[in-house]
């Protein structure tokens, strides 16, 4: 059904899916046919060097109601479903992952449990995660802090697949902040939010974007980006360490005093200077990270640029913002 006024607005962040959009983009039509609803599909295309835009664009003509949106370069796939977000025209939004992961065959049951439940967004969980050990255990982590920050009880905030209210995304496209994860601003709104048990797929083709190192970073990101808690724990860190520094210092002078005992142990102060300097150095570097935060947030950058507008119903015309 080509869709001018879509009831539902599918959102796809891509960057370099060349080898799986299409099979994503296939499947996704078939089960929207069968749903009966005016929709779209935005393909947010995140500066992909792979080929992936010239993909899209023979194709255009498969999907009657295909609108690509080009980025500059390559955002991360946050800012490319903020600028899917942006294009789209639905009631109902959903996001997807272009690498097949996510099953379009759950869409429905997404979109019915939002109806039905009349929450403002509801979040695909994947209670059998596919993936290496460390993400679960980052993960783990993370959806357990940002759960008891904000007290939504959030199951998976790494999941890709989720579906919002029109008013959902307006609020989230209010903001102005560049290190946002949506599950964690929705939560932090205080918005009503669902967890929907998903089946999800092994990737076909391709690598995930997140390596071990930079999960650190993204996760720290996601609880910095709605929460102090990190400089909070360092005042803590700080206080046990000066607490335990007190107790040894005092148990010392009083040895000398009461029974005359001097120490000459250098290998425990080495250790002990090594320790502390450790946790001083890390202790800064967080201080240190939500500094240079402030410092992009002070530039007030745009979060994504688009290059060009694509639709399978219009003709080409570029937009840059
Ligand atoms: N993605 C994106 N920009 C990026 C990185 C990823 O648009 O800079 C898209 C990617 O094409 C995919 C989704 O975001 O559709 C999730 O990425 P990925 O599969 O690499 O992450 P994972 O599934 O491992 O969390
Ligand atoms: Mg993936």
């Amino acid at each position: 059904m080509s869709a001018p006024h879509p009831e539902i607005s599918i959102v796809i962040p891509t960057y370099n899916e060349s080898e799986n959009i299409l099979s994503v983009l296939s499947e996704i039509k078939e089960v929207m046919d069968n749903i009966d609803r005016p929709y779209e599909i935005i393909v947010v295309d995140d500066g992909s060097t792979d080929g992936t835009l010239e993909v899209l664009k023979k194709n255009l003509s498969t999907f009657p109601n295909l609108r690509i949106i080009r980025l500059t370069r390559n955002f991360g796939q946050h800012p490319a479903i903020y600028a899917g977000f942006n294009y789209s025209r639905g009631k109902i939004i959903v996001t997807i992952d272009a690498d097949g992961q996510n099953p379009p065959s759950e869409i429905p049951r997404l979109i019915q449990t939002l109806e039905e439940g009349n929450y403002d967004f509801v979040q695909g969980w994947r209670k059998e995660r596919k993936g290496t050990s460390i993400r679960k255990i980052f993960s783990r982590i993370v959806n357990w802090t940002i759960s008891k920050i904000t007290r939504s009880n959030l199951k998976d905030i790494g999941c890709g697949m989720a579906c919002f209210t029109k008013s959902t995304t307006q609020k989230l496209l209010q903001a102005s902040h560049h290190f946002r994860y949506i599950p964690a601003e929705v939560a932090w709104m205080g918005l009503k939010v669902y967890s929907l048990p998903i089946s999800q797929r092994e990737r076909v083709k391709g690598k995930s974007r997140y390596r071990v190192w930079s999960l650190f970073w993204v996760n720290f990101d996601i609880i910095a980006s709605i929460s102090t808690l990190p400089v909070e724990v360092i005042g803590f860190i700080g206080v046990i360490f000066s607490l335990i520094g007190f107790a040894m210092g005092t148990r010392i002078l009083l040895r000398r005093i009461l029974w005359g005992l001097t120490y000459n142990d250098m290998a425990t102060v080495t250790a002990l200077f090594f320790f502390l300097v450790g946790v001083q150095i890390l202790c800064t570097s967080v201080l240190c990270a939500y500094i240079s935060r402030t410092y992009r947030e002070v530039q007030h950058r745009p979060y994504y640029i688009v290059q060009q507008v694509m639709e399978s119903y219009q003709n080409e015309n570029r937009t840059d913002e």
